[in-house]
């Protein structure tokens, strides 16, 4: 069975080393967060991923969800009490206000706990998952009675949430949908048509399910601008507020799929099922951006957490698999072969998976912080720089860090060698797992072009300059530091290759399209290098400046990492410029009947 143990000691580094998020006693929630808080309530999330997560996660893979004669469907044996434990904890509240049941904590705390649990159980915190998303939606765009009436049995856990975008005939390309609304006399909708791939659509986790659902208000414009978002719950409340009658919503099957089989994945049938309107008529997707903005940091960090459980059993498998002889010298004469250790090259796997996981986790909480300044600063121009931030890192945190979560899965994968392709050591369950995230809540390729097509470009570049100028400064700031020097230079050379990209983008991706299509893809991971070197580099610095801190071997590793990514795989931004800047040429111009 494979092992998990939650990163609390890193988490807590980054928190309050790194990002110093005692610095931001200003903001709701975080003079809460004292340092004791923090520590505590990463310890419970542990306690709750490690010992009723993570045990029924391979079971759950092999058992799958069932559908059932009567259209429910059942989630594997020991989700329900887990989810009530879930519950219980209010887990689900963490980041909501207060005034709705939340605990108000912050979203940067949420977003670490909430790696723990994808590590544990990917496919099991997908239900919650999708809830505290369609709480966001609804908390920023609902109507007061919509809020008053669902968030709070949402925040509670007692009912859950899902997000209906992909009909069979349109997934990336939403200005296709059908489904269709039409007014009721009572101000209500009646919906009806087919949604798909719809995740937690139908299970009996809960009391009741509440969809977010985008369709087409009868006359509305064709394309995006005629798009609506609409609140359809499986049960429409009784006088009380309590589940009552059955609405026009069911799931008319399951898939089966390549991965996260105990998470259910529906086909959603829409039969004149009452809904309320969230948001304005026709900005649906505006409102459901709130939603697929939450989902995709918390995509990406479920790549990073699939790519860190892979990497703690690889770690074990490692040290204890005894295979061929050290290069440099037998080190294990009592037995008859050395650790897969003391290898070159399984090292080298590794060190690739876990300096990529601990520079994604303090990506990801950096940006986390970013969407708290963004939505709490009193300072305009804080809220300003933050979410431009946050925009920008968006894309790159859930095209990168599932991209690299794959990878990283795979690598750890072929540490075991051929055990690694049998099911029981659980290292192929993490691999398919894995494999979704770079498909769903827009497949990678689409993160790529929003990137180079709506962020870089947004206010004039505002946001890709200003984190130019912070990584310059901070570079400058830093240049006097001697321990620091070795990683300097090198960072200081990627920003430039960054630098190079993003002008290059800018005079030929305007004026040629497909110039900024075909370089999409590497300038988002070239950006995602340069950021993570950054990370690294106030990692080492955080690092050195607690030399003395009684845990040596905590900051030896922290050290060694930095080096290696900064060597090793920092370079990488070189080849992504010289990719970026061949443009279009090279994939535009052989016929499409020539492939
Ligand atoms: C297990 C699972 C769970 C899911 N959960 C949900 C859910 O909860 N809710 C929901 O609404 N949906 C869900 N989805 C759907 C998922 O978000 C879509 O599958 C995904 O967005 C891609 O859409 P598509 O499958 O129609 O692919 P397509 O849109 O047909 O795209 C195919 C390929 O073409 C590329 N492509 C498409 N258009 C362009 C373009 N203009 N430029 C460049 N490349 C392009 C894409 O990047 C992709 O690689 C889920 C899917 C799966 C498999």
């Amino acid at each position: 069975m494979p092992i998990y143990k939650a990163p609390v000691a890193d988490t807590l580094f980054l928190l309050n080393d790194v990002l110093r998020i005692g610095d931001h006693g200003e903001l709701a929630g975080f003079s809460e967060a004292s340092p004791d808080i923090v520590a505590a309530v990463l310890e419970e999330a542990a306690k709750l991923a490690e010992q009723q997560l993570q045990p029924i996660n391979l079971p759950g893979d092999q058992e799958g969800c069932r559908r059932n004669d009567d259209g429910s469907v059942t989630a594997p044996k020991g989700f329900k009490p887990a989810f009530d434990a879930y519950v219980q904890g209010g887990w689900i509240g963490l980041p909501f206000d207060a005034d709705y049941g939340g605990q108000g904590l912050p979203y940067v705390l949420a977003t670490a706990v909430n790696e723990f649990f994808s590590s544990a159980n990917m496919a099991f915190a997908m239900y919650p998952g999708l809830t505290s998303g369609a709480i966001a939606a609804l908390l920023t765009h609902g109507s007061d009675a919509l809020k008053s009436a669902y968030a709070p049995k949402m925040i509670e856990g007692r009912w859950t949430g899902t997000m209906n975008l992909t009909e069979p005939h349109c997934g990336t390309d939403l200005g296709m949908l059908k489904t269709k609304a039409v007014r009721r006399d009572d101000g209500s909708f009646a919906l009806t048509g087919q949604k798909i791939f719809i995740s937690a659509g139908e299970h009996d986790l809960s009391e009741n399910i509440v969809h977010l659902v985008l369709a087409r208000i009868e006359g509305a414009p064709a394309g995006v601008k005629g798009i609506s978002l609409f609140l359809v719950p499986k049960f429409l409340p009784d006088a009380s507020g309590e589940s009552g009658k059955r609405n026009g919503v069911s799931c008319g099957s399951i898939e089966h799929k390549m991965g996260i089989h105990a998470n259910s994945t529906c086909v959603m049938n829409y039969d004149d099922a009452v809904g309320w309107l969230v948001g304005e008529e026709n900005r649906g997707l505006n409102a459901m951006f709130v939603m697929m903005n939450e989902a995709r940091l918390a995509v990406g960090v479920q790549g990073l957490s699939q790519s860190e459980v892979a990497y703690q059993n690889a770690v074990v498998y490692a040290n204890d698999r005894i295979q061929g002889r050290s290069l440099s010298g037998v080190k294990n004469p009592e037995k008859p072969a050395d650790p897969l250790m003391v290898h070159p090259d399984i090292r080298r796997m590794l060190f690739e998976i876990r300096c990529v996981n601990e520079a994604g986790r303090a990506l990801a909480l950096w940006a986390a912080l970013q969407s708290d300044i963004a939505h709490k600063s009193a300072d305009a121009k804080a809220r300003e720089k933050a979410s431009d931030y946050l925009g920008l890192i968006t894309p790159v945190l859930k095209g990168v860090l599932t991209d690299r979560g794959f990878d990283n899965c795979v690598k750890a994968q072929q540490v075991f060698g051929g055990h690694g392709y049998i099911a029981e050591w659980g290292m192929e369950q993490f691999v398919r797992d894995a494999r979704i995230t770079q498909i769903y809540e827009g497949a990678n390729g689409i993160q790529a072009l929003d990137l180079v097509g709506r962020k870089l470009p947004a206010n004039g570049g505002r946001a890709i300059m200003a984190f130019l100028a912070d990584v310059g400064g901070w570079l400058k700031t830093n240049d006097g530091d001697e321990a620091l020097k070795p990683l300097l230079g090198p960072l200081s050379q990627s920003l430039g290759h960054l630098q190079q990209a993003s002008l290059w983008l800018m005079q030929n991706g305007m004026t040629s399209p497909d110039n900024a299509g075909a370089a999409a893809t590497d300038y988002m991971h070239l950006l995602g290098l340069v950021a993570m070197g950054y990370m690294w580099a106030q990692m080492a610095k955080a690092a050195n400046s607690e030399a003395n801190s009684g845990r040596p071997e905590f900051i030896q590793a922290k050290q060694a990492c930095a080096t290696f990514f900064i060597e090793r795989i920092l370079p990488e931004t070189a080849l992504r410029l010289a990719r970026v800047t061949t443009g279009a040429s090279n994939m535009m111009s052989l016929p499409a009947e020539l492939f």
